[in-house]
């Protein structure tokens, strides 16, 4: 193996801006000014009849705005997220959403206007829009959702102060919470992060206690929590389906995802259908713990005792690099960019932002990763996830600004592929029985959170925006969250009461409703797609590099279909869970 020696620091975000504090964020918001400036200047020129020429200059203008936009507007976030209590991250990051909405204001005219036109005008500007072309064809399916300009104006205003800031006060609430567990006879304090390690201890007490301390924690603040989603939810139905007109709560999400609502209602069927395949794991692996029956507590047990085994983090990237190396190195030399340009923050800190993401701000910057490494071996295979939607940006990084970031739904295909490049190489190299089956049962163990677990949740939110609709209860909301939780488990699994306040700790179901679906749609796609990788070898590498290399210049569809898959059939979705039905049988 490799050795590179990287250790786990902070992250620099040098590359966005030099000095959050300094001149160069006046330059830069002066340069901002000037481009939409520049901008607006173009308005009197657009007609349905405009020259091409004039009309992609419109385009490139619009692109100079968003790269100067999404510089200053992702700065604030990235600062926050390394200590949620930094008061100056959340000043900045309040002064530039305000900056940022009103610039979005002053360029609101040329979607208004280019929504409104007809489709052959349309067709015909598209020609000369380049690699902003899909861009803006997505932007014409919300032609019949779009309001007026001044309506449109007052809602981005009003969001900062509005919806955004009150679910910024739920990062704010949860971010604080400190925890505390009693381990090897003595109680220590952790991050929420620190503590959720301990749901995958052999022990079985220690795995309930974990459990049982984060619902004591949030429940306290559960009414304040249930409260702030109760907003959230009835800002979406104000905004979405009172204004402007969608048939459902989600049918806005699966637009934005460009995905048919046939489609999303056939993977989450199909999830529903497939669910006994979990049930069987479930089964199966109470009897290897020894269990008559698998408590909630217990779903991410160990099957062996190897609880001390701890993955120094400088071993943990070299493994992830090198089984990027064997796939191809040219991807692992785009995931090596991130911790040579010192864009990932994988150390524990007290106030960080809990979890691990990826966030890619402009084509070709290398993106930024954020994790929370604990040395627990599955974490090895987060990095290697994190560095999977990295690769994915930085292959499309010849596109524009404007269609660079993969759609939702696409976002997981990189990611869930590097994972599975991981696991792989670690079966491949271990000849420890037990130790194999082990990787295996953590492989399903993941799979089962990604796919099952992420469709359920999309279940709850689906009955949840009814029942707040129809003025149900927090209380009312728990009870159906353990009914949601009894459908999803069957008699597979025994689930206490606390398990009602789980959904309140999901920050997803806040800050984007219904994206966990991409989850299980990227998940069971990537099965497929690994599986087909693993039939036909590297002969497929050039195919799986061509998915990823569109970034989000193109439809999901369109994207699928050259490679073969029909999302619209259930057989292909039903295909991902064979693949899961394939591990489980050899372990059984
Ligand atoms: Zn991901």
């Amino acid at each position: 193996m490799t050795k590179n020696n990287y250790q786990s620091t902070r992250w620099t975000l040098k590359a966005l801006l030099p000095d959050p504090t300094g001149e160069v964020v006046n330059q830069t918001i002066e340069a901002l000014e000037e481009a939409t400036t520049a901008l607006e200047a173009l308005r009197p020129t657009l007609a349905p009849d405009m020259p091409g020429k004039d009309f992609a200059k419109a385009v490139t203008a619009l692109e100079k705005v968003a790269t100067l936009a999404n510089r200053l507007g992702s700065y604030g976030p990235l600062w926050f997220s390394e200590d949620t209590q930094n008061q100056n991250a959340l000043a900045f990051m309040g002064r530039m959403d305000e900056l940022l909405a009103d610039i979005q204001n002053r360029i609101l005219f040329f979607s208004l206007w280019w929504k409104e036109l007809a489709d052959e005008d349309a067709n015909r500007l598209l020609a000369y829009a380049g690699d902003g072309r899909y861009y803006l064809e997505k932007e014409r399916l919300f032609k019949d959702h779009t309001l007026t300009e001044p309506e449109e104006k007052i809602i981005n205003l009003k969001d900062v102060n509005g919806i955004s800031a009150i679910v910024t006060l739920y990062d704010m609430i949860t971010n604080k919470f400190v925890f505390e567990l009693e381990v090897n006879g003595e109680t220590k304090k952790f991050t929420r992060d620190q503590l959720m390690t301990y749901v995958r201890n052999p022990s079985p007490e220690i795995r309930a206690a974990a459990y049982q301390e984060q619902f004591r924690v949030y429940q306290q603040e559960a009414p304040v929590l249930s409260q702030i989603y109760i907003h959230r939810v009835r800002d979406g139905a104000a905004e979405n389906l009172k204004l402007r007109h969608f048939s459902s709560p989600i049918a806005a999400r699966n637009l934005g995802n460009h995905i048919p609502n046939e489609v999303v209602d056939t993977l989450l069927d199909v999830c529903t259908e497939q669910s006994p395949v979990f049930q069987r794991y479930f089964k199966l692996k109470a009897e290897w713990l020894g269990m008559p029956k698998l408590r909630r507590y217990d779903l991410y047990a160990p099957l062996s005792d190897k609880s001390d085994k701890k993955i120094p983090y400088s071993e943990a990237v070299d493994m992830v690099l090198d089984s990027f190396n064997e796939y191809s190195p040219r991807v692992a030399n785009l995931a090596r960019r991130v911790f040579d340009d010192g864009h990932i923050d994988a150390e524990i800190r007290a106030g960080k932002r809990g979890g691990a993401f990826c966030s890619s701000i402009l084509p070709g910057m290398t993106p930024f990763v954020l994790a929370n490494y604990t040395g627990e071996p599955r974490q090895v295979a987060t990095l290697a996830h994190e560095l999977g939607h990295a690769i994915h940006a930085l292959l499309a990084a010849d596109h524009s600004v404007l269609t660079f970031h993969s759609a939702l739904p696409m976002a997981e295909t990189a990611s869930v592929f590097s994972e599975m490049l991981l696991t792989d190489r670690l079966l491949t190299e271990e000849h420890d029985s037990k130790v194999r089956r082990d990787i295996l049962a953590e492989a399903v163990d993941d799979a089962y959170a990604t796919v099952l677990r992420q469709a359920y949740f999309v279940l709850f939110e689906r009955d949840a925006h009814q029942m707040i609709a129809a003025g149900k209860t927090p209380t009312e909301l728990n009870q159906h969250y353990l009914a949601n939780l009894a459908r999803q488990f069957g008699n597979s699994v025994e689930i206490s009461e606390d398990f009602q306040y789980e959904w309140i700790c999901i920050p997803h179901i806040y800050h984007t409703p219904f994206y966990c679906y991409a989850y299980s749609f990227g998940q069971l796609l990537s099965l497929s797609l690994y599986q087909q990788y693993k039939q036909e070898g590297d002969a497929f590498t050039p195919t799986f590099l061509k998915i990823l290399s569109y970034g989000g210049s193109a439809s999901p569809q369109h994207i699928l279909t050259e490679a073969g898959i029909n999302m619209a059939d259930a057989d292909f979705w039903r295909g991902g869970f064979k693949v899961i039905e394939g591990m489980v049988n050899e372990l059984a």
